[in-house]
């Protein structure tokens, strides 16, 4: 089986693809052949070793794929059965999804929904797995269309765009910011009824004019702290990313005076029922017309250079990568 390999030497990360026998897949209980996987920023961190992501090499990285089932000994799933993965420390500390084969544990899987095929469940991949936690996150906290605009930070990247989609799919009015003239096009066909600069954010005061209802954060330091100083009274920040830094220079005025929620978004230890409902949601939820505008397909040999371009900013949407 082929499969991209990171290996490190003088504390560099380095990546290639090399042939693999399968005897050599970590312990699991199901083993997978990957059709299709993708690239996020955590996969961009890893491939570059910009981000401490991967202690133990070799690694194969890659937090998601979308296969087959080839050989199973968890009765939930058969050979042939179509699955998905996203997380659980996959890609991290167990080998991933950028490669041929991979060998996971049952509970990790999804049963790929009615709706979804293998690539278009890796067009949405983590990235919109998560967009769509933020937006399950802000329906729960009672934020409705008619409560007014629904800001998205980090527009252009995986999660942002399909946080767009979604977002005007359901009927909400989107303003999405972005750090990038080039991107805005594409934000207008996601379904963005309006477009802000990134550096309209760089500074804020502790309480600003209340402007939004619910925000989906994937940026962090700086522009979070702003987003939180314009939100309307009990209005709600879905906080899943870090693109921008992982400080959060911000004060407790907008929770205490604005009873604004702040809700935290994880997607790597997500619970199985709640990934269920979500993956359901998203074969739901999305246009059809969402597969064909936000997806980059490359081959597993074009991944190293792709997570630069992730990591330099200059990717717009979902990288696919397919496997096989
Ligand atoms: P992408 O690289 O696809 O998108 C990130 C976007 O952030 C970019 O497209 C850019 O948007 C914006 N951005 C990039 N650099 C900066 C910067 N220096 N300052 C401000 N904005 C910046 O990444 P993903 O969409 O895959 O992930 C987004 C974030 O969410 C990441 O931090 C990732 O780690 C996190 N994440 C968290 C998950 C969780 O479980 N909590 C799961 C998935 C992702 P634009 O050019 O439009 O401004």
């Amino acid at each position: 089986m082929q499969a991209l390999i990171l290996e490190q030497q003088d504390g560099k990360t380095l990546a290639s693809v090399q042939k693999l026998e399968e005897s050599r897949l970590p312990e699991g209980d199901v083993t997978v052949d990957i059709h299709w996987s993708s690239l996020n920023y955590k996969d961009a961190l890893a491939i570059t070793g910009k981000g401490k992501i991967i202690r133990n090499f070799p690694m194969i990285p890659g937090i998601d794929f979308a296969g087959t089932v080839r050989a199973s000994e968890d009765p939930r799933f058969h050979a042939g059965q179509a699955v998905l993965l996203t997380g659980w420390g996959v890609g991290e500390n167990h080998w991933g999804g950028l490669a041929e084969r991979a060998r996971v544990k049952g509970d990790w899987l999804v049963a790929l929904p009615d709706g979804l095929d293998g690539r278009k469940a890796m067009i949405i991949g983590t990235a919109g797995f998560t967009a769509m936690l933020c937006v399950m996150a802000l329906e729960e906290a009672g934020v409705r269309p008619e409560a007014g605009e629904i800001v998205v930070t980090g527009a252009s990247g995986g999660v942002g765009s399909t946080a767009v989609a979604l977002l005007h799919q359901l009927g909400y009015r989107v303003a999405a910011v972005t750090g990038r003239e080039s991107t805005h096009a594409y934000l207008q066909s996601l379904g963005a009824d309006r477009i802000l600069g990134r550096d309209e954010f760089a500074e804020t005061r502790p309480l600003e004019k209340q402007l939004w209802a619910g925000a989906v954060d994937t940026v962090g330091g700086n522009v979070l702290a702003k987003v939180l100083a314009q939100m309307n009274y009990g209005g709600c920040v879905a906080a899943c990313g870090l693109a921008g830094g992982f400080a959060l220079p911000t004060t407790v005025m907008p929770f205490i005076l604005r009873n604004v929620r702040l809700q935290g978004v994880d997607s790597v230890m997500t619970p199985a029922d709640r990934r269920t409902r979500a993956w359901q949601r998203l074969a739901n939820d999305l246009p059809e017309c969402f597969y064909d505008q936000t997806a980059t397909e490359i081959t597993l040999e074009q991944a190293p250079t792709f997570a630069e371009a992730i990591m330099n900013n200059q990717a717009q949407g979902r990288t696919l990568v397919k496997i096989s």
